[in-house]
């Protein structure tokens, strides 16, 4: 039952540490494990001989400095056929259900589409109907399935799993998105909000492996922000922290959804691009961008303003330049406060294109208090479009098997 077995081994501290390491650290030396722990190394040895056999971990060959003399270290990580996580990103178009092995490799993954007006009930049932199908083609054995981690736009009550705001779904506030998969899988059910997960999955798994101090910004219809502090989730009071696109960047801006003016969000998420391209078109100024027939809502997208930016169109590159001045902005602030050693960008419609995310990059390096010092790298996401659902996995991970 190799569930129940993690699940002993949990309950006791010294093996507990030696878990919470190896999921920290991904690939690591028993030596490193027993200076990372304080646990003997004798007994980390014969601790790993134990978790070896019970084929949690394995061996892998480390790789030496070039200048090193001797074989290279061997090194431990998790068997990545050991355990897996199920992974739900709901969101606004895309909502994925993935399981995710250890490694935080994706093992397979279903999509579907979702309207903000679409009942919560029935989109909940309908993604545990989908979790069902996931397990069963994937021919994983359930017991191997350690928990299911759910993540969603929006603030959400961690103990509870209760919606508690969202701008762009308000239709889900007061919902509780892990009840359903709760009762009907018998596991541990986590939720956390998605550019959260996203920026833990990327730190475990993905562009940030390895760093401690890291900010994951996701840009689509508003704006997400995530922030890990010494290889940690920074939530803050009410598990709130993080909203980078409510930061105020402009006292007299547009008004946002929140009631406030001038976020970010009203200013530099694809929804604002659009705004303003339909605002500037309005003007009869000369440009690339045509509106689509009236029945297609919106009229203009964010893709548009990119292509016809691509194709030269003036007009669009001056649009998205200035969202990406906003945003710089938030960021040199945000580096000024946290000192954060990389700022990792969802791969989306603005954040991959490359003349914004460089203007963003340029700002944070001309205008950050530490700009002799040195200033963030930033990125783009590796796990691309699965990083928000391997991120929910990866917050599973976090709670299971490296909570404080
Ligand atoms: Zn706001």
């Amino acid at each position: 039952m190799p569930k129940d077995t993690l699940s002993l081994f949990l309950k006791q501290k010294n093996i507990a540490e030696v878990l919470k390491v190896l999921h920290l650290e991904q690939a690591v030396s028993r030596a490193k494990i027993a200076a990372l722990t304080g646990v003997a190394p004798s007994t980390v040895s014969s601790i790993v001989d134990k978790l070896e056999k019970e084929q949690i971990v394995e061996y892998i060959e480390g790789s030496l400095a070039p200048s090193s003399i001797g074989r290279p270290p061997l090194l431990l990580r998790y068997n990545p056929t050991s355990f897996y996580v199920l992974g739900i990103e709901i969101n606004l178009l895309g909502s994925q259900v993935m399981i995710v092995g250890i490694d935080g490799a994706v093992v397979l993954k279903r999509e579907i589409i979702i309207k903000a007006r679409d009942n919560p009930g029935n989109v909940l049932s309908h993604l545990a109907d989908m979790a069902a199908q996931v397990i069963a083609e994937s021919e994983i054995e359930q017991n191997r399935i350690i928990g299911i981690g759910v993540s969603f736009r929006g603030l959400i009550d961690r103990h509870s799993g209760r919606v508690q705001r969202s701008t762009s779904l308000p239709e889900w506030e007061n919902i509780n998105i892990v009840e359903g998969f709760k009762a009907r899988f018998g596991l541990p059910v986590y939720a956390e909000n998605n550019a959260n997960a996203m920026v833990l999955g990327e730190t475990r798994f993905g562009a940030g492996c390895g760093k401690k101090n890291v900010l994951g910004v996701i840009i689509e219809e508003g704006i997400g922000g995530g922030i890990i502090i010494n290889g940690r989730l920074y939530l803050g009071m009410h598990s709130a922290a993080g909203e980078l696109g409510h930061m105020s960047v402009a006292s007299s801006g547009p008004i946002c959804h929140c009631g406030n003016r001038g976020c970010l969000r009203t200013l530099a998420s694809e929804s604002a691009i659009e705004t303003n391209a339909i605002r500037i078109m309005k003007t009869g100024v000369k440009t690339l961008l045509k509106s689509h027939p009236e029945t297609e809502r919106p009229a203009i997208t964010a893709q548009d303003v990119v292509d016809a930016s691509s194709r030269g169109d003036q007009v669009s590159r001056e649009i998205i330049l200035e969202a990406a001045g906003y945003l710089g902005t938030a960021l040199v602030n945000l580096t000024n406060l946290l000192s954060p050693e990389l700022i990792i960008f969802n791969y989306g419609t603005l954040t991959s294109y490359q003349p914004f995310t460089r203007r963003v990059t340029e700002l944070i390096s001309e205008r950050s208090y530490s700009k002799e010092i040195g200033t963030p790298e930033t990125a783009i996401s590796l796990l691309g479009l699965d990083a928000v659902g391997v991120g929910a996995a990866s917050v599973v991970m976090d709670r299971l098997l490296a909570a404080n």
